[in-house]
């Protein structure tokens, strides 16, 4: 905060006044220099892709066409880019809604136990192939509850899909929920995954951040799983935390609440 002091004298009649001028100068500039670093972590996310593209496309002119299989490869590796690229530009439309609160939550009355299968459902084959068992654990009080349905699932879908891609094959996956008081629904994601070092856990759910920017992208990650699922459950007035031992595994922990007269159920 800074403090600007205007030093008045009247003219004439011999008055003198101060006016103070109080402006958070700190929390401008922060909001500032958060937007320029946006934009600048946009600009090089939308370019690697691009480039590599470019340079495929090059390559095929170049006489790659002329290769059926080398063809096949370098049209697969455009495709693929192009994928990350659609998946980057959905995710940001997403987050601008819901920075600008357009986004309107549609709840209606959920089976927890139903959506939480059929999450391990959809990700039933990349389970198999990468050998990582799921459990889902949902203790007795836990029943419907009003939710976004489209939008919890993509929450729990980031949530899944990394616990997945950061847990080497025959690792572990729990979904656990429960009801620690009525007013709130509390889920966990869990794995016995890589981990996250200390000194990254407080900037985990930050645009972008990712402890290990290669691996995130070669898994196809966008670096903007989590500031959506943080943005998700804010939306329904939950809280997200996230707590991790390096080496060991990860767990996400997200609650949600119970309208008054389900909380009385
Ligand atoms: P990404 O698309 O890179 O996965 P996220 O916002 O979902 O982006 O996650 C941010 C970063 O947090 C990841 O790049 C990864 O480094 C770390 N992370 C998230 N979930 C896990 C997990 N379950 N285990 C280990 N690291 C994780």
């Amino acid at each position: 905060v800074t403090y600007t002091g205007i030093h008045s004298r009247g003219k004439g009649y011999g008055s003198t006044g101060t006016i103070a001028v109080l402006q958070d100068v700190t929390g401008q500039e922060k909001l500032e220099q958060s937007r320029r670093e946006f934009v600048a972590n946009v600009s090089h996310e939308l370019r690697t892709p691009l480039t590599t593209i470019k340079s495929y496309l090059e390559a095929l002119e170049d006489g790659a066409l002329e290769e059926p299989q080398l063809a096949s490869k370098f049209v697969n590796v455009a495709r693929n880019e192009t994928e990350r690229m659609i998946r980057l530009v959905t995710d940001l439309l997403q987050l601008s809604r819901l920075d600008s609160k357009q986004a309107t939550l549609h709840k209606e009355p959920t089976d927890v136990v139903e959506m939480l299968e059929e999450v391990a459902d959809r990700f039933s084959f990349q389970l198999e192939q990468r050998s990582i068992a799921i459990d889902i654990d949902v203790a007795p009080g836990v029943m419907y509850i009003m939710l976004d349905r489209d939008r919890i699932d993509q929450v729990l879908d980031n949530l899944v899909s990394n616990a997945i891609k950061y847990t080497p094959e025959g690792g572990h996956i729990r979904i656990i929920a429960g009801r620690p008081d009525p007013q709130q629904l509390e889920i966990c994601v869990q794995d016995n995954g890589i981990g996250i070092p200390r000194k990254d856990l407080n900037r985990i759910f930050e645009r972008f951040y990712r402890v290990d920017k290669a691996r995130s992208r070669s898994m196809g990650g966008t670096g903007l799983g989590l500031s959506i699922a943080r943005e998700i459950v804010k939306a329904h007035g939950g809280t997200i935390h996230l707590d991790s031992e390096f080496g060991q595994g990860t767990r996400v922990t997200f609650t949600l609440p119970y309208q008054q007269e389900e909380a009385a159920v």
